[in-house]
């Protein structure tokens, strides 16, 4: 039995900007068949920043990427707000991710021959929207990068690039922001300005943000860290600190995939 951690005393009062029920994720065929999600029901709060960890191969990043609709599930259901992926087509599947959805991935993904302000704003030009200036300004505020608006991303430290990335990722106001490993490519430094950007975002503006990561110092940024373990959700925990989620890893038991040899549960969430 997988535990139902979609609700919790964590979560009262906040309706999740994400979700995924009874979700499983299975690669290959035969022997070579690999469940990289076994299971999963897990929601993600609205106005909070929740961190995924857990061992690599874990499943962080298929939980995130069908939570995205960047992949699909075997089976089970994911779903943005009320919208489930599973119903839609490509195409509608393609318009969620544009215009309901911020990404920021490890690699930074900048777009080289356009300026900050020009790949800040890029998907909402694909999208033929406007952007909300005074949004838009306020976002490049909080980033910090108003004098380099006119720079090209080769012209930026890495740090300022994945800056440029969060604040792209939160141009059109999306519903959640996933970053996949944002700090994976930093120094501890310029790491600590994009975690500390991302917070900002759901505790100043009121995003929704879904970290997937494998630091227990990153995911210390989080309201929340959810862990999984061998394609399950094994536990929760509320106002991480960097040596509780830490401890919490080094319990994991490499068989079993659960924390001392013991069945992970929601009672774990909130100590
Ligand atoms: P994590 O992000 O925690 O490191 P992943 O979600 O990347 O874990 O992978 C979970 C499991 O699924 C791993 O065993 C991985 O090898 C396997 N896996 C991931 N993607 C594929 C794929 N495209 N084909 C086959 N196996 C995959």
């Amino acid at each position: 039995m997988t535990a139902d951690l979609t609700s919790g005393p964590t979560l009262v009062g906040a309706p999740p900007a994400a979700r995924v029920t009874d979700a499983a994720k299975v690669y290959g065929k035969g022997d070579a068949v690999v469940r990289a999600l076994d299971g999963v029901t897990v929601g993600f709060p609205a106005g909070r920043f929740t961190a995924i960890m857990g061992p690599s191969g874990s499943g962080k990043s298929t939980l995130m990427h069908c939570a995205a609709g960047l992949d699909t599930l075997t089976s089970g259901s994911a779903h943005i707000g009320d919208t489930d992926l599973g119903s839609l087509t490509d195409r509608q599947l393609t318009l969620l991710r544009r215009d309901r959805v911020g990404f920021v991935f490890q690699s930074f993904n900048l777009v080289p021959t356009l300026t900050v302000a020009e790949n800040i704003t890029l998907p909402l030009d694909l999208a033929g929207a406007r952007p909300d200036m005074a949004w838009v300004d306020a976002l490049i505020d909080v980033v910090g990068l108003g004098d380099r608006l006119l720079h090209r991303p080769s012209e930026l430290s890495g740090g300022q690039q994945q800056r440029v990335a969060v604040a792209r990722a939160l141009a059109g106001r999306p519903e959640v922001v996933f970053a996949d490993e944002p700090t994976g490519n930093l120094d501890s430094r310029s790491g600590g300005e994009v975690l500390e950007l991302l917070g900002r975002a759901v505790h100043d503006m009121g995003r929704t943000v879904v970290m997937v990561t494998h630091d227990p110092v990153a995911a210390a940024h989080a309201d929340e860290v959810v862990f999984l373990a061998d394609g399950r959700l094994v536990d929760r925990m509320a106002r991480p600190t960097a040596g509780r989620v830490l401890d919490r890893m080094k319990a994991f038991d490499g068989r079993t995939g659960t924390a001392d040899g013991r069945t992970g549960t929601a009672e774990g969430a909130a100590r």
